[in-house]
């Protein structure tokens, strides 16, 4: 193991003896009687193993119990990250330079004492697809692979070609698929809505990790999902509200049509509303640049706790992340899985 300070760290002094890694209380640490034992601090770059550690600050006469107490008491403090020899071996010096903020955000957000080389070892092997609106699919498609994800495969909406009657402005119908706050497939028994002409779906040449579906998706898409077990997160934004969510975990979690069944049972007109609403969307959507941006980056934040823990330990896990303007906060309503819904016969016991 190679003992390393965790980058994004600064040390500063608290007085001559004390120094303190880290500015806000909320991550730093502090140390006292570090006069003398300071220059081990220099020597935890992640090139040494313990001993030549301890070796390297006896060459500056520090004596080795001094050097022994400051690794501990850093690695107490949760400020200091051991790199395994074979995770360096593992991920070449380029891209460890590329992704060195997002090794330093990881380690430090949820205290992995492996500098984040797990959570890359993740984004590394996973496949993500997207689909649906472009300008919130490319700016999530942009964060997830500077953030390390090895593929990301971005799909035009099926929807952004056989669109929603004739364009009135230009390309201007293929740019955005809004949708309201609430709603994507039709509870099965419904009145029934016409689908889109085009609803095929390209064969999985490798089946990805999670899909990341943007805007209202045809119900039987979503149910193919469903079939085929894989993980899905549904993403909306139109009327001024953004919803990340429900990642719909096969099986496990609350699916798409489950949230219509709720919808249904709390709305009696929502299946006929959501009859009228497969292929149409208000146009312009009311879904500016500042919300786009904040809607993307939490489908990405989602996506990624996917991939790095679990599936389910996104709170997009029967559940909704919602941010109605002009507020700032986001919000968690929670979805359950509804008994009448096809998913439960994918139910995994
Ligand atoms: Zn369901």
């Amino acid at each position: 193991m190679r003992p390393a300070l965790k980058s994004g760290l600064l040390p500063v002094w608290r007085d001559r003896d004390t120094l303190q890694i880290g500015i806000d209380p909320r991550r730093a640490i502090a140390l006292a009687g570090m006069g003398q034992a300071v220059s081990v601090i220099g020597l935890l770059d992640g090139s040494r193993d313990r001993e030549q550690v301890i070796a390297a600050a006896s060459g500056q006469g520090i004596p080795v119990e001094a050097t022994e107490r400051v690794l501990t008491l850093l690695a107490a403090g949760g400020a200091l990250d051991d790199f395994p020899a074979s995770t360096l071996r593992a991920i070449p010096a380029p891209l460890r330079a590329k992704l060195a903020a997002e090794l330093a955000t990881t380690s430090l957000a949820h205290r992995d004492g492996d500098g984040g080389a797990r959570a890359l070892a993740r984004r590394r092997a996973a496949i993500i697809r997207i689909e649906g609106d472009r300008r919130i699919g490319r700016a999530v498609a942009r964060i997830l692979s500077s953030s390390g994800v090895g593929q990301v495969q971005f799909v035009r909406a099926q929807t952004d070609c056989a669109a929603a009657g004739p364009p009135t402005a230009g390309t201007k119908a293929r740019r955005a698929e809004p949708g309201g706050s609430a709603g994507r497939a039709e509870p099965a028994g419904s009145a029934g809505r016409a689908e889109p002409a085009r609803v095929s779906r390209p064969a999985f040449v490798n089946q990805p990790d999670l899909v990341i579906l943007i805007g209202r998706q045809p119900g039987e898409l979503t149910m193919q999902l469903v079939r085929d077990r894989v993980p899905h997160l549904a993403v909306m934004a139109g009327e001024a509200i953004g919803i990340v969510g429900p990642l719909v975990v096969p099986g496990r979690t609350a699916c798409l049509r489950c949230l219509d069944y709720v919808r249904a049972g709390n709305d009696p007109a929502w299946p006929l509303i959501l009859a009228q609403i497969g292929r149409r969307r208000p146009e312009p959507p009311a879904c500016d640049s500042v919300l786009a941006a904040m809607v993307a980056a939490q489908a990405a934040a989602q996506a990624m706790t996917a991939i790095e823990q679990a599936p389910t330990a996104s709170p997009a896990a029967n559940g909704t992340l919602e941010l109605v303007l002009p507020d700032w906060r986001w919000r968690r309503r929670t979805w359950p899985r509804h008994p009448a819904c096809p998913c439960a016969a994918h139910t995994v016991r």
